[in-house]
């Protein structure tokens, strides 16, 4: 079992391109099966719940080269938590959590990596800017300074067939493109977190730098 599993991990991640860095997301797996993808190769784990990663985290402090990343939605009471258990957050989605996420990052002497959240199609279900809600917050954005805007997130609705995805992953390749191309000096827009498994090979063509890969790596959520 654990040494399949670690030979199942590292045949998954060997079939990226290096350039692309896998988030092994983590929510609901055991601390134990965390370290076989450790053992794997992995480097970066993604949990979406502050509580269950706190736990984790305690249980996985002898690995001390990992990174962890956030990757669910963070309501603005919990910031503070977060920032102080993750060095990414890939799930800022409104402007008053970033404003609220630079003013603690301040106070605690951190400057956490983040990607803005976007929604590519409206999605009901889903928080993220929209593209014109971003494209107006930018200003704002690029005045928070604790924080490191890294780039930005997607997850395209769900129902879409493959074109449709890609689809949605190139316009937020294009969109990261513009917003670099406007030269923010703060912002650097150098990351796409996008791509789960069942569609990651989409966002890996059209550039995503990291994507975040559970079931795929360690079977069915239960
Ligand atoms: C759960 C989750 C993933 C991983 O999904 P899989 O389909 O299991 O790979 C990726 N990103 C986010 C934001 C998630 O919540």
């Amino acid at each position: 079992m654990s040494s399949s599993l670690i030979e199942h991990i590292a045949t998954i991640c060997g079939s990226l391109p290096s350039s692309v860095r896998v988030i092994a997301v983590t929510k609901t797996v055991p601390a134990e099966l965390m370290r076989y993808a450790y053992a794997a190769g992995v480097r970066d784990f993604g949990e979406s719940r502050i509580q269950e990663a706190a736990r984790k985290q305690a249980e996985l402090q002898d690995l001390s080269d990992v990174t962890w990343h956030l990757i669910g939605h963070l309501q603005s009471n919990k910031a503070k938590k977060a920032l102080e258990q993750f060095q990414w957050i890939h799930s800022v989605d409104n402007l008053q959590l970033a404003e609220r996420l630079n003013q603690l990052a301040s106070q605690l002497g951190v400057s956490p990596q983040v990607c803005l959240q976007v929604k590519i199609l409206s999605d009901a279900n889903k928080s993220g800017w929209n593209v014109p809600e971003l494209l107006a917050d930018l200003n704002k954005l690029n005045q928070y300074k604790n924080l490191q805007i890294q780039g930005l997130m997607t997850i395209p609705r769900a129902g879409l067939d493959a074109a449709e995805t890609l689809d949605v992953f190139n316009r937020t390749a294009q969109l990261a493109k513009e917003i670099k191309a406007q030269n923010w000096s703060h912002m650097k827009m150098q990351h796409l977190s996008m791509g789960m498994s069942g569609d990651y090979q989409l966002a890996v063509q059209a550039g995503a730098t990291m994507v975040r890969l559970g079931t795929i790596l360690f079977g069915q959520r239960f």
